[in-house]
């Protein structure tokens, strides 16, 4: 090995102490609140078959097209490291044959992979909560699983700091209309868009809405929002949407700029946005995709749901709003070698009761006490040669400075007070 030291690849991080605990505390309680609305957690694959994410000609997104960790297997295989993990949940329903008893409420947390321009809260290992409700086409499901979205928030104690903008992009036939007035509308200045949205313009336009480039959004700002062109059952769909909001008191802001990065969302689409992380200014985005379980062989099966950066989420958190540290140790301490045995029997016997407690690996007496005080231990038992003989320890409080004798059966009893 070179003498150049080891550092984590480019845009991916170490979870270590507080980083760790803010980042468990955001999963845990997504965990727990989800649970709340009857979703069932599943884990599919960090990787897939490269056809779950690329499918067919029309993908334009950026993180298909460009952000993707795409290669090749030793068998000649094209496999891909999951860039978000709605394809793979639609994937794992078809193929677990699960499209047979639906709905299904799903809830997921892990790594996601996407090669981008690493900056704070965003990186090229990151990590999702998500929640997606199959096979439900009523806007009340769209409601149901961004009031848990919001809930989650809440509970974070972050929810004030964001805000929800929705948005419909209405049916197919809502959204070839409007496709089609954004055509006419970009056409005229063609000449004035970016490089990457004159690609648009041809394969998808309303990409165009979502560009971050200023002259694109100079060009936006003018172009005509989709309420014109809605059909009646999508604009059904989206006055139930906000009437079922307001009934989970869920507040929110219409946003008609509002597409998201994906290819494969109809009717609803929504972001939480948040003023505190700077560019990075989504923190959960979702919407519903009537059409991604069928491309993924299944039956037609209407589908909502969101997904949330965990990183993102994390740095809102307060830094006092750690989860509670690990419990406070006790500190087993046999004085001589000899003791060491019934020491151990008296550790496992603690951490069978649910006592969280430690032993050194070394050291006498002295050093043993000085590792106890060091790591905050609450209690030192000492196991000298007459107690080991008499079945007792030492129960040493290291808060009161207190110490009294008590028989090795009474320990756990003793400890759990
Ligand atoms: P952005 O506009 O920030 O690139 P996106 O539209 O690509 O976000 P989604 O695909 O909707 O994001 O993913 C949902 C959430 O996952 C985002 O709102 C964000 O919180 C998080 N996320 C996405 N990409 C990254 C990344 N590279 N690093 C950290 N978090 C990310
Ligand atoms: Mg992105």
């Amino acid at each position: 090995m070179s003498s150049q030291k080891l550092q984590p690849p480019r845009g991916t991080r170490d979870l270590i102490g507080d980083e760790f605990r803010r980042h468990h505390r955001v999963i845990k309680t997504a965990r727990r609140i989800s649970a709340l609305y009857g979703f069932e957690e599943w884990a599919t694959p960090i990787f897939e078959d490269t056809r779950v994410f690329a499918r067919g000609l029309g993908e334009t997104s950026d993180v298909v097209s460009k952000e993707m960790y795409v290669f090749e297997d030793r068998g000649g295989d094209s496999v891909t490291l999951r860039p978000e993990n709605t394809a793979g949940v639609c994937r794992a329903l078809v193929s677990n044959g699960l499209t047979q008893s639906l709905p299904r409420k799903v809830f997921y947390a892990g790594p996601m992979f996407r090669y981008e321009r690493p900056q704070a809260g965003r990186y090229r290992q990151f990590h999702q909560i998500g929640a997606e409700i199959l096979g439900v086409a009523e806007p009340l499901a769209d409601a149901e699983v961004i009031a848990c979205g919001y809930h989650i928030q809440r509970e974070l104690g972050i929810a004030e700091g964001s805000v929800l903008e929705v948005n419909t992009l209405g049916d197919t036939e809502s959204r070839d209309a409007y496709r089609a007035a954004l055509v006419l509308h970009f056409s005229a200045h063609r000449d004035s868009l970016s490089e990457d949205s004159q690609r648009r313009l041809e394969k998808n336009p309303l990409r165009i809405i979502d560009s971050k480039d200023e002259g694109d959004r100079r060009l936006v700002a003018d172009a005509p929002t989709i309420a014109a062109y809605l059909t009646p059952t999508a604009r059904a769909h989206w006055d139930v949407l906000r009437r079922h909001l307001d009934a989970f008191g869920v507040p929110f802001r219409e946003n008609p700029r509002i597409v998201r990065g994906l290819d494969y969302y109809s009717h609803t689409a929504f972001e939480f946005v948040t003023d505190r992380l700077g560019a990075q200014g989504t923190v959960m985005g979702g919407g519903r995709y009537d059409g991604l379980v069928e491309e993924m062989g299944g039956p037609p099966t209407p589908s909502v749901g969101w997904a949330a950066g965990v990183e993102r989420l994390a740095m809102l958190l307060e830094a006092g709003d750690l989860t509670p540290p690990a419990p406070r140790l006790v500190n087993v301490i046999p004085v001589s070698e000899a003791e060491e045995g019934v020491a151990m029997a008296v550790l496992q016997s603690l951490r069978a009761g649910g006592i969280a407690a430690e032993m050194g690996y070394r050291g006498n007496l002295k050093r043993r006490m000085e590792r106890a005080n060091k790591q905050n231990a609450r209690a030192a038992l000492i196991v000298g040669e007459a107690e080991a003989a008499r079945g007792v320890v030492q129960l040493r409080d290291l808060d009161a400075g207190t110490q009294e004798e008590v028989p090795v059966d009474a320990l756990v009893e003793r400890l759990r007070g």
